[in-house]
């Protein structure tokens, strides 16, 4: 049961990555997408589209057939100029459509966020789904974006973060497949795909992470810190002996993943994974050609163990255990 939900989900991100985000009935409600397809429709996140009239004919598969007339409720007849008249499914000439304000009207009512502070960013491609406010002060800001492995609409996203003052706070969930590609400009931040934390139930999303988990903020006026990787996420600083150090992407990268790992123990196969390095060996130090000083500092090869291990100096303790 729950596999084929979290299954719709994954169909609709694939779809949501498409420049147009629809389909026709015969690839969506069988073969792989069948059930997931199914799920969709029933959940009402999908619509009906146009009818095609023109289809590839399903026997030779290479002529375009002419839809001809309906034959009964679920079969229709083509002509084949190779084949001539071909019967045929009637949803494959059917075309469905993701709901785009459906979805986001989902998205918003899901996280418990308020209506009001929903904001398209691009046309049909990105919008901010409103602030969530938590106790002592501190607010998440939710985004959710297609295509974000295109970096002008990464860039694009970044900008509304900027204006909305989120930086620290931004929560960026997307039907993109995470990580993103180097060199993005949302590198460091929150991403998640939503196949990934997400999965349907009747009219909501049921996120499996704790949501409410709150970013780590710092207020403008805190002192730089000495030996700390406080600013590694969102600045994509790190600091050594009061001295601060601009990381380079992998960098960063290498260093968040070890931060985020739960025992901040990991394999240099691991930690390719999450940087979404394709090297063959990696060696995270061949990373840190410009900036040993900040390698030698935070990571530690633990050789008995073919592991490489956080160094977590005394000030970061506090947040990073
Ligand atoms: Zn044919």
């Amino acid at each position: 049961m729950s596999g084929k939900l979290v299954n719709a989900t994954g169909v609709l991100c694939r779809l949501l990555e498409q420049s147009k985000p629809t389909i026709n009935g015969a690839a969506l409600l069988g073969g792989e997408f069948g059930e997931g397809g199914h799920e969709l429709v029933r959940e009402r996140l999908l619509v009906l589209g146009p009818a095609l009239s023109y289809v590839t004919c399903p026997d030779c598969g290479i002529e375009m057939a002419r839809a001809v007339r309906s034959v009964g409720v679920d079969q229709v007849l083509l002509y084949c100029d190779e084949c001539g008249e071909v019967d045929a499914d009637r949803a494959l000439l059917q075309t469905y459509t993701v709901s785009l304000s459906r979805f986001i009207d989902r998205m918003v009512s899901s996280l418990e966020l308020t209506p009001s502070n929903r904001k398209a960013i691009g046309n049909d491609i990105s919008w901010r789904l409103g602030v969530q406010e938590h106790k002592r002060g501190k607010a998440q800001t939710w985004y959710f974006a297609r295509h974000l492995n295109d970096h002008t609409v990464a860039r694009h996203l970044l900008d509304q973060i900027r204006s909305d003052n989120a930086a620290q706070s931004a929560k960026i969930i997307t039907s993109t497949d995470v990580p993103l590609p180097d060199g993005s400009p949302l590198v460091g931040y929150d991403i998640k795909n939503l196949a990934a934390i997400a999965r349907m139930s009747q009219n909501v999303f049921l996120f499996f992470d704790d949501r409410a988990e709150v970013t780590v903020s710092q207020p403008e006026e805190e002192p730089a810190p000495v030996t700390s990787l406080r600013h590694v996420r969102h600045k994509g600083w790190a600091y050594v002996d009061g001295v601060k150090y601009e990381l380079e992407g992998m960098q960063q990268k290498i260093l968040l993943a070890l931060m985020d790992d739960f025992d901040h123990r990991m394999e240099a196969n691991q930690i390719r994974d999450k940087c979404g390095s394709r090297a063959a060996r990696f060696v995270p130090i061949k990373y840190f050609g410009r900036n040993p000083l900040v390698y030698h500092q935070f990571i530690q090869y633990v050789d008995g163990d073919d592991e490489y291990e956080l160094k977590i100096s005394e000030e970061d303790r506090s947040w990073l255990s």
